[in-house]
């Protein structure tokens, strides 16, 4: 599924004066990246017209890195050498004609469609979402039945909207009017009815469909005008017996600003959470992404991926993407060392986000003991234990230096620091229960970011 895409940037340009730009770019970023981003951007003279210079890249995956990470680059580049204040479009080859032939004038989306690949089959069960997954395959029996609403709630990409729609599928499949929104687009299509003076049209598609899923309901917050009309579209689906299906990134008494009687019925209803995934749980996911998408990887890679990734599914997902189309794109195996270094921004980001008392804390917590004993001189085995554990992975998680290290732990210097590592790096390849409750241990903590 190899896309071509092209990256727009507003100035005009000679072939000539581009590739002198991706020269100059050269310097600035890391051979291997430039080897496989760079090397493969084309300038398109045809597309580029005036103030827009256009280059075609390889794939989607080419084009958002090129987007993310180096359009503020290529930006600096032309204004240090150009004097241009330049900005930078992206778009893929493929929507760029879609762009051309579709009219200006869009039909507005009245609500989402469902995704027909959000299925209960698709949905790995773990300890971390069971219960929200009993209680929507419940209501996909027996809907407006059992329990209403439903109302699951749990951090972003954990699945609370694949969930949803799988029940939508499965209804919908069934012959039942599934509307699926969001809040936000629940919000627009009555803004848009109020203009057209067509209430009565809003309220018979909101208040006559069967199974209603309304997605991130903490985006109702604060909106009085909306949480009203919402109120009514609600009170009447479910005096009808109509299934009510809602998410938020929070339980209904934690979202500020909400109606005191939408929180009671939201409540009213069957309220579950889903948790970050367990490593188990995202072993599975991961395998089950790598069979839908026809991706292999050994099962040292996947337990790395769980490891190192911390609880968004989507993130997850992004990576298995990234790892496939890399090793296409360059015709490589997907090994170990390749995975580690495709993740290496990713493990940068997560590195920036954990301090040394965020790590000791966690592992103080975890073996039952204060952090306040790990930094002590105490030599009482448990304690010299849990010292060490903190250590590594104070050294594993965060980009401090040894000498740094030694300081924070109120070690004499340096060598006390390689020498605990070493020691732990011998015992993890020695004792596989050891390895476990390590890769446990780091999972908590990057989870917590
Ligand atoms: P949320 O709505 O909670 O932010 P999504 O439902 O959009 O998360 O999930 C993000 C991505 O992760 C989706 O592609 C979804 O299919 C996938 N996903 C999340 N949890 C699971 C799971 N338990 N099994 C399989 N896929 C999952
Ligand atoms: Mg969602």
């Amino acid at each position: 599924m190899e896309k071509i895409c092209i990256i727009h940037i507003n100035f005009n340009f000679s072939g000539t004066n581009v590739n002198n730009i991706l020269e100059l770019l050269k310097n600035e970023v890391a051979q291997i990246e430039y080897d496989r981003y760079i090397k493969h951007l084309i300038y398109d003279e045809k597309n580029s017209k005036n103030n827009k210079l256009v280059f075609i890249a390889p794939n989607t995956l080419a084009q958002n890195w090129v987007k993310n990470r180096y359009s503020s680059k290529i930006k600096e580049i032309c204004e240090l050498n150009y004097s241009l204040d330049v900005d930078i479009e992206i778009i893929l080859k493929g929507q760029e004609k879609i762009k051309k032939n579709t009219p200006e004038k869009q039909k507005p989306q009245l609500h989402s469609l469902l995704n027909p690949s959000h299925t209960f089959d698709n949905f790995i069960v773990g300890g971390s979402n069971q219960f929200a997954y009993a209680a929507i395959k419940s209501i996909s029996e027996k809907p407006g039945v059992l329990y209403n609403p439903v109302f699951i709630y749990g951090g972003v990409g954990l699945g609370k909207t694949h969930l949803m729609q799988a029940a939508g599928n499965v209804l919908q499949n069934r012959g039942k009017v599934v509307i699926y929104t969001t809040v936000e687009q629940f919000l627009n299509d009555f803004i848009r009815n109020v203009r057209n003076k067509s209430m009565e049209k809003f309220q018979e598609k909101y208040r006559k469909c069967d199974v209603l899923l309304i997605d991130d309901i903490q985006f109702l917050s604060n909106k009085e005008t909306i949480q009203e009309e919402f109120f009514h579209t609600f009170e009447t689906l479910k005096g009808d017996g109509k299934q009510i299906i809602l998410t938020a990134d929070k339980h209904p008494k934690k979202i500020a600003g909400l109606e005191k009687r939408l929180q009671s019925r939201f409540e009213h209803g069957l309220v579950a959470d889903i948790q970050p995934p367990e490593l188990e749980t995202k072993i599975a996911i991961i395998k089950n992404k790598c069979e839908l998408n026809k991706v292999k990887l050994s099962s040292d890679i996947i337990n790395y991926i769980a490891t190192v990734i911390e609880s968004n599914v989507r993130e997850i997902e992004g990576i298995l993407s990234k790892l496939h189309a890399y090793s296409k794109l360059m015709n490589v195996d997907i090994t170990l060392e390749f995975t580690k270094n495709v993740l290496r921004d990713q493990l940068n980001e997560n590195k920036i986000n954990l301090t040394l008392d965020s790590i000791t804390q966690n592992v103080a917590k975890d073996l039952n003991i204060k952090s306040s004993e790990i930094k002590s001189k105490s030599r009482s085995k448990n304690i010299v234990y849990a010292r060490r554990i903190a250590i590594y992975l104070c050294r594993e998680l965060t980009q401090t230096t040894m000498p740094q290290l030694a300081q924070y732990f109120n070690l004499k210097d340096h060598t006390a620091i390689s020498h605990t590592i070493k020691k732990i790096q011998e015992l993890l390849k020695d004792d596989e229960d050891f390895k476990v409750k390590i890769d446990e241990l780091t999972n908590k903590i990057t989870s917590a970011v």
